[in-house]
């Protein structure tokens, strides 16, 4: 059966791209019944931290990965003495030499201009020693062609494939050598990742092939791009999983967003249960095309999600977002609040905003909203009017709204427009959940009090 593998250097948060070949990956291991193997790429000491290297676990955890459903996670470092045994194979087999070029020989002898490596080493016999690289010895004549279940069979010329480095001058491995070994060495049938590395395929297939395995079937899936058909970077864009993650972007609405990522459902569908997409993805309808990263689009999927949740796990779901504010919750009060809120709010942090009003001692005057609805119009007769009428109102939804038409009629508004300076004193703010249903369960009391204070 098939292994495939999900190869992440943990160099920097966990991205969305990376998010996607690790989906993309699990995907073909379920449907086959084969094994997804999860493998820390972690030579480069410099870059590596062991806090990325949590954050990529705890992210494929979060997207239904935990460790059950992966071998792993094995770590590139601790293989260092099969690379080495395969550099030394390599130079035994006259498939490796050493190389004393500097980057600057090589410049100077192009005339001026770098033009990659010009072979100068190649038959000189070098010892190892101080200041030399280990370059692979491609072959001069003859094609290399990549079975890609994406692209066909591309087709490289072996002659245009340079004597890449496979050992730097200070005896580590470069990432070409250590990802093939270990792909050869964990048994890995299907090599699924970044069209980035579609021009390492030919070389790593060399590499395959010299060290006698059978070389993979690739599928280099499609760039991921911004709005401005930039390729997405953590500099430009928001790539962080966890930072859409602490926004409250579901981990179901992700993952099914992060699948169309260069693939699709059948029929007009996007949003599908995930059971579907395991049944239906075939990694050989992905598109080469560039993917867009839509995030308006995302936080629309997330709004759906959230909306067809149970509403108990909809209150569940928020309440972390709302141990981090600052106001104490009444559960009984939230649970009231939540119905109106659910329908209303496309990623779950915008909860907070929402519902403060009903927890805070006085609601959060919002300035903009104070000056729209404060200072224009009849604000000041209506608000007293309100607390008039209010006074003895049965205090139900139908019937403050039913009071505060009357209020307004007498004033010759419509109850939009009366509505306004209601809503700011009661919640301080022009948009927000449903006012009358707010207002019952705000309470009389304090109802009453705010109009009284924003009248003050
Ligand atoms: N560590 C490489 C990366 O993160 C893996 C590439 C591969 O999947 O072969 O880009």
């Amino acid at each position: 059966s098939i292994r495939v593998r999900f190869a992440p250097s943990p160099t920097g948060m966990f991205h969305v791209g990376g998010a996607r070949s690790a989906l993309f990956n699990w995907v073909m291991a379920k449907q086959a019944g084969g094994t997804l193997v999860l493998r820390i790429e972690d030579t480069d000491a410099s870059r590596n931290q062991p806090e990325w290297t949590e954050g990529i676990i705890r992210a494929l955890a979060w997207l239904g990965m935990d460790g059950g459903e992966y071998e792993g996670p094995y770590f590139q470092s601790a293989n260092a003495d099969k690379h080495a045994a395969a550099a030394r194979t390599l130079i035994d087999a006259g498939r490796a030499y050493y190389c004393e070029c500097t980057r600057d020989d090589l410049i100077a002898r192009a005339g001026g201009q770098y033009k990659g490596y010009d072979n100068f080493c190649r038959d000189r016999g070098l010892e190892p020693g101080p200041g030399r690289a280990l370059r692979f010895r491609s072959p001069d004549e003859g094609q290399t062609t990549v079975v890609d279940l994406l692209r066909g069979k591309p087709v490289f010329e072996n002659a245009v494939l340079e004597d890449f480095v496979i050992a730097r001058a200070d005896g580590s491995v470069t990432f070409l050598l250590a990802n093939a070994v270990d792909d050869i060495s964990q048994g890995i049938t299907h090599v699924v990742r970044g069209e980035e590395h579609l021009s390492n395929a030919p070389k790593q297939q060399l590499l395959w092939e010299a060290l006698g395995a059978e070389p993979p079937v690739w599928a280099h899936v499609p760039v991921i791009v911004n709005e401005k058909r930039q390729k997405l970077s953590k500099r430009r864009d928001k790539v962080a999983l966890e930072d859409y993650r602490a926004e409250g972007y579901l981990s179901d609405a992700m993952r099914n967003y992060l699948m169309l990522l260069g693939w699709a459902p059948s029929g007009d569908r996007e949003i599908v249960p995930w059971e579907a997409i395991v049944e239906e993805f075939r990694i050989e309808n992905v598109n080469t095309s560039p993917a867009f990263f839509d995030v308006k689009k995302l936080r629309a999927f997330n709004g759906e999600y959230i909306r067809a949740l149970p509403p108990e796990r909809f209150v569940a779901e928020c309440l972390p977002f709302l141990e981090d504010a600052p106001f104490e919750v009444d559960l009984g009060v939230f649970e009231r609040l939540a119905p109106l809120a659910q329908t209303r709010v496309a990623v779950l942090s915008e909860i907070v905003p929402m519902v403060d009003f009903a927890f805070l001692d006085e609601p959060p005057y919002d300035e903009q909203s104070w000056n729209k609805a404060m200072l224009k119009g009849p604000a000041a007769e209506i608000l007293a009017a309100t607390e008039e009428a209010y006074r003895d109102v049965p205090w139900e939804t139908e019937r403050l709204k039913t009071r505060l038409e009357e209020v307004g009629a007498a004033q010759g508004l419509k109850l939009g427009k009366t509505q306004a300076p209601v809503r700011v004193a009661a919640t301080g703010r022009t948009v927000g959940l449903p006012l009358f249903e707010s207002l019952e369960i705000l309470g009389r009391e304090r109802t009453l009090a705010r109009i009284a204070a924003a009248r003050a």
